[in-house]
């Protein structure tokens, strides 16, 4: 029995998403991995499920999943395969909850419903070769031409830049002798037939090595008019509010890599043997696996608190920048015990720990670092207390 208390139907996502991830993803996850390949054959299952779909409401084609159904399907693909579970929770979580909650009727009716059935799937490219943390200093600048605008940059570190069919994209709307900061920054819906539109160079990544990461470039890009995504000079807003939602989908995934090593490692500990007995009689590793299945069941009940709160309509930003920093670094670390638990069968690749290492690291870096996730908890957290004269709400 678990820590949540599910509903039949979350119980039933729960269960469909772990029996497909551990038949079809697990069995290929390292070879993907070796090879850094990326599964077009994955995608057409997860699409069959309805996997790409989870969020949006059923009159766009997806099966209008709550928020913990969403995040519990996510944790079960991560665990066999984090770069699968990237490709889901950027889809569903970034360019698909942007359209719905900014877009027009007639976008939503566009681009959702070939979105939600895995047919184009969605990408967001915020970051910037000079512009990461500092997201609103990015540089990419559009400019209005008639009823179009061009745009002229480069967007860095787009996961599945090349195989979308629907990217978001934030660029600068104000003039260089104007600037308006945070209101200077405007979205727009891409898509790859734009003319200026070009896939750059493809990163060579230490982890998630089945998720092609890509630099774009676009050089006088022309962007018809209604491509621009609600109002000008809002892009930035829209961009980091889906970050509260985004943060929880990358909070399930390193739950997933972490729970992916806690059971390699409980599988480990019950065979190896040292000194004439399994080493899971030491009490040196019996504390080990104690503190992974502790901090892991801590970070889900954490994500799910957050993702509760959210269905009930509240602002979760701060939850949101608890969840992915304590679920990333959970990550970290017990991945990081895993190998030391496997020796050194944990350090080369006849097992899968040094992946779930390697997997786990990303987690603290994108969709805002530990260090970006600590200064949003902080400002959060003074802001809160100083509204509610100084006691803290839970
Ligand atoms: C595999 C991968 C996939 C990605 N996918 C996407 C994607 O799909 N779309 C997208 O837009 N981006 C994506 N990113 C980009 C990612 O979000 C950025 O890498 C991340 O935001 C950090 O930016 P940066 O790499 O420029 O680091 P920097 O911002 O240069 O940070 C460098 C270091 O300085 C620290 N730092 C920066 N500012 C502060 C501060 N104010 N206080 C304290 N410390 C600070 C950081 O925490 C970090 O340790 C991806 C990145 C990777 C690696």
């Amino acid at each position: 029995m678990g820590l949540l208390a599910l509903t039949d139907i979350q119980h039933e996502i729960q269960q469909l998403a772990r029996s497909y991830a551990a038949r079809e993803l697990a069995p290929l996850a390292g070879e993907r991995d070796a090879q850094s390949r990326f599964d077009r054959r994955m995608v057409q299952q997860m699409a069959a499920l309805g996997f790409f779909g989870m969020l949006t409401p059923e009159k766009y084609d997806g099966l209008g999943l709550d928020a913990q159904s969403y995040l519990l399907a996510l944790e079960e693909i991560a665990v066999a395969d984090a770069s699968a579970a990237v490709l889901l929770s950027v889809h569903n979580s970034l360019p698909i909850q942007m359209i719905l909650d900014f877009g027009t009727d007639a976008q939503r009716d566009h681009y959702l419903p070939p979105m939600a059935r895995g047919e184009w799937l969605g990408a967001f490219a915020l970051s910037e070769p000079e512009a990461g943390s500092d997201a609103a200093a990015l540089r990419t600048q559009a400019v209005r031409d008639g009823d179009d605008w061009i745009l002229n940059g480069t967007k860095a570190w787009v996961s599945h830049g090349n195989e979308a069919g629907v990217l978001l994209c934030m660029a600068r709307t104000d003039t260089p002798g104007d600037r308006q900061g945070t209101n200077g920054i405007s979205t727009f819906i891409l898509t790859p037939d734009l003319p200026g539109f070009q896939l750059a160079k493809q990163e060579r990544k230490m982890g998630l090595r089945a998720s092609p990461t890509l630099q774009i470039n676009l050089d006088d890009c022309r962007v018809p008019g209604d491509r621009l995504l609600g109002v000008e000079g809002k892009g930035l807003t829209y961009a980091l509010g889906s970050l509260d939602h985004g943060r929880l989908g990358i909070a399930a995934q390193a739950i997933g890599i972490a729970r992916a090593a806690l059971e390699a490692s409980a599988r480990y500990v019950g065979e190896r043997q040292q000194f004439g007995q399994k080493i899971s009689e030491f009490q040196a590793i019996q504390f080990k696996i104690a503190d992974m299945a502790t901090r892991i069941t801590a970070a889900r009940t954490l994500v799910h608190a957050a993702a509760a709160a959210m269905e009930r309509g509240e602002r979760i930003t701060r939850f949101s920048s608890m969840a992915k920093l304590f679920a990333s670094e959970t990550a970290m670390w017990v991945t990081t015990q895993a190998v030391q638990i496997f020796g050194g069968y944990g350090y080369v690749t006849d097992y899968p720990v040094e992946r779930f290492m390697r997997d786990a690291k990303v987690t603290e870096i994108y969709e805002g670092t530990s260090e970006i996730q600590r200064i949003v908890i902080s400002r959060e957290t003074l802001a809160a207390a100083l509204a509610a004269d100084g006691s803290l709400p839970d």
